[in-house]
């Protein structure tokens, strides 16, 4: 075994046990959901299930994209269910969900870049359930700027873009994304006025300086929210996890991070996007 892959102890979670996670988990099979839970393996599971959260997955769940760190498959997706906004609002109300994220895959194939079924998704969750606080964590639309205003048109509470890794890294993790074009995405949904958010995942082979110049270039583009957390290589085909980042540098990074003027940075090894995300609503 690689020594690197064996998990420090700051990584050690609970098992996904209780009454709360089994309905939660009951819900997402019988209306045949894809949450990023799941085909994402967080370690989160036990946690945010058991507190009747989940992140669901739209656009089906096969990407067009085959980013080295990430878990979701990669190939031909199928036809666009044009059911599914209905299918997820009805199981947002079910679950009474008062902070509802939604991600989706990347939809390169689709002329609108699946920005239809996104807006059609926050519609019928708004109609279902008004009070539901909503985050999208959208993709880059491969810069096709009026699919990424379709979905800001409806003005979700947060709007989420993962720029993922560092500038240095981001050919290598994120083949067919481009670090400009991921803050250009960001810059244009704070100018557009919402809140903007994104991640980065570490232990991938960056320095702290690295982060440091991420960091001011978030800052530059408007972002307000940063999720730090350590990456986990889903399987030995996967990005390998080049360091194990320890709790006392993510802390080093929130504070330099509010230092540099983000309104706020959730940082520590099991961090994730949606990871206490109804926590990022403040006051705009
Ligand atoms: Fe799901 Fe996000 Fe919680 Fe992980 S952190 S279990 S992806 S809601
Ligand atoms: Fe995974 Fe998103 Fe990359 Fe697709 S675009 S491979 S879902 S990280």
């Amino acid at each position: 075994a690689n020594p690197v892959q064996r998990k420090p102890d700051w990584l050690r979670v609970k098992l996904p046990v209780g009454k709360e996670y089994a309905q939660v988990r009951s819900l997402v099979d019988t209306h045949k959901l894809h949450t990023i839970c799941e085909s994402g393996n967080c370690p989160n599971m036990g946690e945010c299930w058991g507190a009747g959260t989940a992140t669901f997955m739209i656009l089906g769940n096969i990407c067009t994209r085959s980013c080295s760190f990430c878990a979701v498959a990669t190939g031909r997706p199928k036809a666009v269910d044009t059911d599914e906004p209905n299918r997820v609002a009805n199981s947002v109300k079910l679950m009474q969900v008062k902070h509802c994220v939604i991600t989706s895959v990347d939809r390169d194939d689709l002329k609108d870049g699946g920005s239809i079924i996104w807006a059609e998704t926050l519609q019928a969750i708004r109609r279902e359930s008004p009070s539901t606080t909503l985050e999208t964590l959208i993709p880059d639309f491969r810069g096709i700027w009026d699919n990424l205003y379709r979905v800001l048109e409806e003005r979700p509470e947060v709007m989420s873009h993962n720029i993922e890794t560092v500038r240095r890294l981001t050919k290598q993790v994120r083949v067919q994304a481009k670090y400009d074009r991921s803050l250009e995405c960001l810059k244009r949904i704070s100018e557009f006025g919402l809140r903007t958010k994104t991640g980065i995942m570490l232990g991938l082979g960056e320095t702290e300086d690295d982060v440091l110049e991420a960091m001011d270039d978030l800052v530059a583009n408007g972002v307000h929210i940063l999720t730090l957390g350590q990456y986990l290589q889903p399987t030995r085909n996967h990005h390998p996890v080049v360091d194990w980042i320890h709790p006392d540098q993510f802390a080093k990074y929130k504070e330099i991070g509010m230092q540099k003027g983000l309104r706020y940075v959730e940082s520590g090894p099991l961090v994730r996007s949606s990871y206490h995300a109804e926590k990022h609503l403040f006051d705009f």
